[in-house]
C-alpha cells in the first residue's frame, strides 16, 4: 500500500482510524501525498459516519471511568505521552515534514518538540481544575466544581497538525473529557503516530482518531448528537458550517479560524541599530518559513512612509535569504504548500494582483506545473488595501506591503477586515503601544516581535477569526468544563 517511503510511516495496520484502542480500517481509502515531491506517501482510511458512530460510542463508554480518575493521574498519562513523543521526535518530525511540506530544519522538528511540550505542560497543570467556595451565609456551605462536558469532537487543519492535535488532546483529556479527533485529510499521519504512542497508555475509548474527508467524517462528527463539545480549528468558511451543525443541540463550541493579520512598523522601530532585528522580526511574523501557512501570519505589512525606502529592502533581503525546497532536505528553510489546490489558489491570487499592476519586491507568480509545490517568498507593493489579495487569506508565502502616514490612517486600514486574529506592532513609544493595542481588533497582539504561541498564553480571535480562546489554563477550563455549583444547608436542612 505504501510507496516512496523515505521517512518511517505507520504501516498498513496503523494507518486506519484509531477507535476504542484498536486500529480500524474503513471501507474507503485516501492517499496522502508528499507536496514537496508530488508523490504518494501512504494510504489512510476514509472514515465516514460509520467510524464516527463507533468512535463516539467508545468515547461515551470510556467517559465515566475517565472523568472519575484523579486529575493528577490523568496529568501523569499526558506527561508520559509527551515523554514518548520526545523519544520519537525525529521520526515523527520526518513524517510531519513529508505530509505537510513544513521544512524539517525550521519547522517540523520544532513542532514535534513543541507538541511534546504542550502535552507535558497540560500534564503538569491538570490538577489546577479547581473550584471555589462561596460565602452564602451562616448554615450554608456552597462550592463549585469544574465538570467535563463529556465527549469532545475536535477537527483540525493540516498546517500544524501535531501542535494543534496536542493542544486539543491535552486540554480535553486533562479536564476529564473523552476525545474523537478528526485530522485533516492532507496531514493525518503524525497524528496517527501520536495515537500509536498513546496506545496502551490511556484507556481504550478515551482518545480516538477518525481519518477522513471534512464533508464526510468531519461533518458527521460536528453533527453527532453524542458529541457534547466541538473544538474546531480551520477556515472561517467551514467554521460557519460547524456553528450551524452544533446549534440545534446547543453543543458547546470553540472556533479558531482564519486571519489576515496586520504588521505595523513606525520609524522609531529601526533607530539605534534596530533595523536588522526589526526587519527579521517582520519576516518572521509573516511566517515565510512555514510558507505563510499560519493563521497568525502578518500578511499585511504597513510601513510608515518615512522609513519605507530603508526598511523594505531589508525585509526583502531577510525573506529572500530563505532556502526553498524539499521539506525533508536538512538544509532547506522553507518547504512546500500542502497540495495542488492550495498552490493553485496562491498562484491565482498573485497572478490577479500582478494583472492589477502590483510590483514584486521579491518573488513572482508561481509556475503553473512545478515539480514540488514550493513557491518562493513573495512581497508585493503598489497594492490597495481593498484589493482581494489584501483582504482575503491567501495562506501562502505572499505578503502585501502598504505605506502609511498617520496613526489614525493605519488603525483604520488595519481594522478594515472581517478578521481579528493577530497583529504585530513595532515601535519603542510606550504611549503609542497602549493607544494602538487598544484600538486594533485582534485576539493577540505582539509588540516588537513576530513569535509563535506559547503554552499558557490566552489565544483566540475576534470578528470572523473565531469564538472562544483555548490555549491558556483558564481558556481550557472555560472551554472544556462547565461550573457546577453545590449549595448545602449544613444546619437543619429542612
Ligand atoms: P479547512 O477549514 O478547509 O479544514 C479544516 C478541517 O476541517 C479539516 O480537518 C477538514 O477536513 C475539516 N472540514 C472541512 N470541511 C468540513 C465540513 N463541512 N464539516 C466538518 N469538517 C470539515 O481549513 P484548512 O484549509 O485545513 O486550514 C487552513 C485554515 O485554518 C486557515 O483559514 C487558517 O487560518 C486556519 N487555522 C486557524 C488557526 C487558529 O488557531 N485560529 C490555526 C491553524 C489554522
Amino acid at each position: 500500500m505504501t510507496t516512496h517511503l523515505e521517512p518511517k510511516l505507520p504501516d498498513a495496520g496503523l494507518a486506519g482510524s484509531y477507535i476504542n484502542g484498536t486500529w480500524h480500517w474503513p471501507q474507503g481509502r485516501l492517499v496522502v501525498e508528499n507536496p514537496s515531491r508530488r508523490v504518494p506517501i501512504c494510504e489512510v482510511g476514509r472514515g465516514t459516519s460509520t467510524e464516527v458512530d463507533l468512535a463516539v460510542a467508545a468515547a461515551r463508554a470510556a467517559l465515566p471511568a475517565w472523568r472519575a480518575l484523579a486529575a493528577s493521574e490523568r496529568g501523569k498519562l499526558l506527561t508520559e505521552l509527551g515523554r514518548r513523543l520526545v523519544e520519537n521526535a525525529e521520526e515523527v518530525a520526518r513524517v510531519l515534514a513529508a505530509e505537510s511540506g513544513n521544512a524539517i530544519k525550521t519547522q517540523s522538528r520544532g513542532e514535534a518538540m513543541g507538541a511534546a511540550g504542550v502535552l507535558k505542560y497540560y500534564g503538569g497543570v491538570a490538577v489546577e481544575q479547581k473550584g471555589e467556595t462561596l460565602p452564602l451565609g451562616p448554615g450554608l456551605f456552597s462550592y463549585s466544581t469544574r465538570e467535563p462536558h463529556g465527549v469532545v469532537g475536535s477537527i483540525i487543519p493540516w498546517n500544524s497538525p501535531l501542535q494543534l492535535g496536542a493542544v486539543k488532546i491535552s486540554m480535553a483529556l486533562a479536564t476529564g473529557n473523552c476525545l474523537v479527533l478528526k485530522p485533516a485529510e492532507d496531514a493525518p499521519l503524525a497524528i496517527l503516530k501520536l495515537a500509536e504512542l498513546a496506545d496502551g497508555l490511556v484507556p481504550p475509548g478515551v482518545f480516538n482518531v477518525v481519518t477522513g474527508l471534512g464533508e464526510e467524517a468531519g461533518a458527521a462528527l460536528a453533527a453527532h448528537p453524542g458529541v457534547d463539545k466541538v473544538s474546531f480549528t480551520g477556515s472561517s468558511e467551514v467554521g460557519k458550517l460547524i456553528g450551524k451543525a452544533t446549534a440545534d443541540r446547543i453543543a458547546k463550541l470553540t472556533l479558531e479560524l482564519g486571519g489576515k493579520s496586520p504588521t505595523i512598523v513606525f520609524p522609531d522601530a529601526i533607530t539605534d541599530g534596530r533595523l536588522d532585528g526589526t526587519a527579521q522580526q517582520v519576516a518572521n511574523a509573516m511566517r515565510f518559513a512555514r510558507q505563510g501557512q499560519s493563521c497568525t501570519a502578518g500578511s499585511r505589512l504597513f510601513v510608515h512612509k518615512d522609513i519605507w525606502d530603508v526598511l523594505m529592502p531589508k525585509v526583502a533581503e531577510k525573506s529572500a535569504a530563505l532556502k526553498v525546497g524539499d521539506a525533508l532536505d536538512p538544509d532547506v528553510d522553507m518547504g512546500a504548500v500542502v497540495n495542488a489546490e492550495r498552490y493553485g489558489e496562491i498562484r491565482a491570487y498573485v497572478a490577479e494582483a500582478e494583472a492589477q499592476g502590483a510590483t514584486f519586491l521579491i518573488g513572482e507568480t508561481p509556475n503553473e506545473d512545478p515539480d514540488g509545490f514550493c513557491p518562493n517568498p513573495t512581497i508585493l507593493t503598489g497594492i490597495g488595501n481593498n484589493w482581494r489579495i489584501a483582504r482575503e487569506e491567501v495562506f501562502g508565502p505572499v505578503m502585501v506591503a502598504i505605506p502609511f502616514e498617520t496613526e489614525e490612517e493605519v488603525i483604520a486600514m488595519a481594522n478594515d477586515t472581517h478578521y481579528g486574529l493577530a497583529a504585530f506592532l513595532f515601535t519603542r513609544d510606550i504611549s503609542r503601544v497602549t493607544r494602538l493595542t487598544r484600538a486594533i481588533d485582534a485576539g493577540w497582539i505582539q509588540v516588537n516581535q513576530g513569535g509563535g504561541q506559547i503554552p499558557g498564553m490566552s489565544y483566540g480571535g475576534t470578528k470572523q477569526s473565531g469564538m472562544g480562546s483555548e490555549y491558556s489554563i483558564e481558556g481550557a477550563l472555560e472551554s472544556y468544563t462547565y461550573r457546577k455549583c453545590v449549595t448545602i444547608n449544613i444546619e437543619d436542612g429542612t
